[in-house]
């Protein structure tokens, strides 16, 4: 298959720092967009997947899936875009089609869906690369539509920390009369305040410190509470719907499960791994309460958030970076100390 070699930003190695690296992508085949990326956001899963944290990576990596850009060629049998159209490409390029998920719009429980970055590339049997590079050749069924009226920058982090949470929003169906709880205020537990809010929600953060509290209430948040004082955490038992728990690494979940209503749901989408401490099953049982995951979203219900981003003016608080900070970006992120996303504005690679 014919290949185009393009700039890209990657890592060797779990301990080596992003570096400038040549890739290839292949030349436009009958379904392809080609898409010039004009902004990439950085996603914890980004840090995680760079420093191997979940044990299944395979080096060189290129990251990113929060991608925006405009479309620079396409194939002869795409028909929904053309050249100069703006576009977006989340976590996922392909899937199977033909699975019982991929029939319900649930691509990304496809068992062959297909990561953005670290995945599988069928066509040039390789790894699939991200967003941190100056191109990306997708099928037009998994290539998105931008809204005209946001910011570019601001709009990348849908992509991923919006639909990671827009996604548990929608299945559980949150409402006015929800009551909806978010762990940590990070890239995803911002959008998750916005989002919940702009569904009419009741809206509580949980953060480990006062620090992000105006903040909190700025982006929609109807109260904090401070997950490591008794008495806050006391005044919220029995009540939240649904809780969106976004923290990356090992946690309690337990002091969490206590603040569930009867038939409330927690449910993980930061943390990939067994928990510690366990699970005690006893407040679940006592009023019906559930720990669930969920993974990002598929592609209609993606678009479908894009278009109400584009309806309800909403979009990332972002930090737009060149690309040669991200190395410091990743550090920075460690801390948590972000407000609230890194975007990478994709003209600086050029240079
Ligand atoms: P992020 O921007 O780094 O935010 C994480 C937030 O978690 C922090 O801001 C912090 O908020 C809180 N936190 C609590 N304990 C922490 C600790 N020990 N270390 C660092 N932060 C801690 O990350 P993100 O991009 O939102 O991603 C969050 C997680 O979701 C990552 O693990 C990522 O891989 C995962 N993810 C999952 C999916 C999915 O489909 N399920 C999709 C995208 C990302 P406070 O300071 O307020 O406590
Ligand atoms: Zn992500
Ligand atoms: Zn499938």
């Amino acid at each position: 298959m014919e290949t185009k070699s393009i700039k890209a930003y990657g890592t060797t190695a779990a301990d080596a720092d992003l570096n400038s690296m040549q890739i290839n992508r292949r030349v436009v085949s009958l379904n392809d967009v080609e898409i010039e990326i004009l902004y990439c956001g950085v996603c914890h899963s980004d840090l995680h997947f760079a420093k191997n944290d979940w044990g299944m990576t395979t080096y060189p990596v290129v990251p990113g899936h929060e991608i925006v850009g405009r479309v620079s060629n396409v194939g002869s049998g795409v028909s929904k875009y053309s050249t100069g159209d703006l576009v977006a490409v989340g976590c996922l390029v392909d899937s199977c089609r033909t699975c019982a998920n991929c029939k319900d719009d649930l691509e990304q429980y496809c068992p062959e869906w297909i990561a953005t970055y670290g995945g599988y590339d069928k066509h040039l049997d390789t790894t699939t690369h991200g967003g941190y590079s100056e191109t990306i050749v997708v099928d037009e069924d998994f290539v998105l539509r931008v809204p005209e009226n946001l910011d570019l920058a601001g709009i990348a982090p849908v992509l991923c920390a919006g639909i990671t949470t827009w996604s548990p929003l929608r299945h559980w169906k949150v409402g006015k009369e929800s009551k909806v709880a978010v762990v940590g205020l990070g890239g995803l537990g911002h959008m998750a305040i916005k989002l919940a809010h702009a569904l009419g929600a009741h809206v509580t953060l949980f953060s480990r410190s006062t620090n992000k509290t105006q903040d909190a209430l700025g982006l929609g948040a109807d109260q904090v509470i401070i997950s490591t004082e008794e008495a806050q955490m006391e005044s919220v038992m029995n009540t939240f719907d649904l809780i969106i728990d976004t923290v990356p690494y090992a946690h309690d979940l337990n002091p969490y499960v206590g603040t569930l209503a009867t038939n409330g749901t927690l449910v993980v989408v930061g943390y990939l791994g067994p928990l510690d401490p366990m699970l005690v099953t006893v407040p679940m049982i006592m009023g019906r309460k559930a720990v669930a995951g969920s993974l990002i979203g598929g592609i209609a219900e993606t678009q479908e958030l894009l278009d109400f981003c584009g309806k309800h003016n909403i979009i990332s608080e972002v930090e737009v970076i060149k690309m040669k900070e991200i190395n410091e970006a990743y550090e920075r992120m460690l801390k948590s100390d972000v407000k609230y996303r890194f975007v990478i504005d994709m003209k600086s690679i050029k240079v």
